[in-house]
């Protein structure tokens, strides 16, 4: 048994020489500033707070701002904080924070206010996007002489549709430039990283060929040396649909994905899959572009007669199963003979 030193009553455990009503007696639990400063961007409107730049409402963010300065006294621990805020102009409110806390094993309330002032910054996000920050470029290019309109409108929505989803994630990540330089596209990127995983993803799509160079550009604020990186992709001549030749035999290239690609043999429709670093050895024969249509005259699986369109005699092609014929085909001629192009 003890005792209390202030009111002299026996208790089983004191606080400081303290009964618990005495030691909880006129003590504050919390405390908080005379005012908190929040910044607001005035370019995206978001708030600083908690080290982040975050969306949020005025109001909400005000009371925030006063619970992240909230401090803790007297070996409280807070369980829940209710907060009650007045705006008193359009820049200030003044918030209540009001606590639940455990004090030893007690549970007490206590009070803390404080003024917040709001004031109008520019985050480094939109700063840097006012200023056409970027830390690596992107060019997208083509072994053929320019990269066709298709293909660069695919790439550019590929990229901004990537980045916007990237952004919501990483607020850093953004696109500085768009620009369409010497039959091709480059994009200026907020990161290193982003263009190193762009430049990926648009290398795997295509099959394309990736470079990469490094230009020292000046030193960071703590002296290290400062890079802009370049990524190059070249994309290759062919695209699904042409027919290719591949180990001097005649294909459709069926696919093209990540780790390689498939080809459709014209002579037998039998698949072949290729890895990537067969990909550079495929030679484009027909565009997809180029082939001629050639008119149904009758038949079905597993063979149609056509007429040729170089020579309007009526051919005999071999079609695959569940070959979808109407009433024109496309196809090829390898050597002097006609092929059902798939
Ligand atoms: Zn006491
Ligand atoms: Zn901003």
């Amino acid at each position: 048994m003890r005792f209390c030193v202030k009111c002299g009553k026996d208790v089983e455990k004191t606080m400081g020489g303290l009964c618990t009503d005495c030691y909880l007696d006129g003590r504050k639990f919390t405390a908080l500033p005379h005012h908190v400063d929040l910044d607001v961007c005035a370019v995206c409107g978001e708030y600083y707070l908690d080290r982040k730049w975050v969306p949020s409402g005025k109001r909400k963010a005000a009371e925030d701002a006063a619970v992240e300065q909230l401090g803790v006294l007297n070996g409280g621990r807070v369980k829940f904080v209710e907060t009650f805020s007045e705006e008193q102009d359009p820049r200030i409110y003044v918030v209540k924070v009001i606590s639940e806390l455990t004090v030893q094993d007690v549970e007490v309330e206590s009070e803390a206010s404080t003024i917040v002032r709001i004031k109008n910054t520019v985050c480094k996000r939109c700063s840097r996007v006012q200023g056409s920050y970027y830390e690596s470029i992107l060019q997208v290019r083509s072994e053929e002489r320019a990269v066709d309109e298709d293909t660069v409108v695919n790439i550019v929505n590929m990229v901004m549709s990537y980045v916007d989803q990237q952004s919501k994630v990483n607020r850093q990540y953004f696109v500085s430039k768009v620009e369409k330089m010497h039959g091709g596209v480059d994009f200026y990127l907020s990161s290193i990283s982003l263009g190193r995983t762009i430049a990926k993803m648009v290398s795997d799509k295509y099959s394309g060929e990736n470079k990469e160079s490094a230009k020292l550009v000046g030193r960071t604020d703590d002296g290290q040396d400062m890079y802009r990186i370049t990524y190059l992709v070249r994309l290759p001549e062919f695209k699904v649909g042409d027919v290719v030749i591949f180990n001097g035999k005649h294909y459709k290239l069926a696919r093209v994905f990540s780790t390689g690609g498939r080809l459709l043999s014209l002579k037998d429709f039998k698949e072949v899959t290729l890895r990537r670093s067969d990909m550079p050895t495929l030679k484009v024969y027909r565009k997809r572009s180029e082939l001629k249509d050639a008119t149904v005259v009758s038949g079905g699986y597993p063979e149609v007669q056509v007429m040729d369109p170089l020579n309007f005699s009526t051919v005999e092609l071999m079609v695959p199963e569940g070959a979808m014929i109407g009433e024109t085909v496309k196809v090829t001629d390898i050597d002097g003979v006609l092929y059902y192009v798939p």
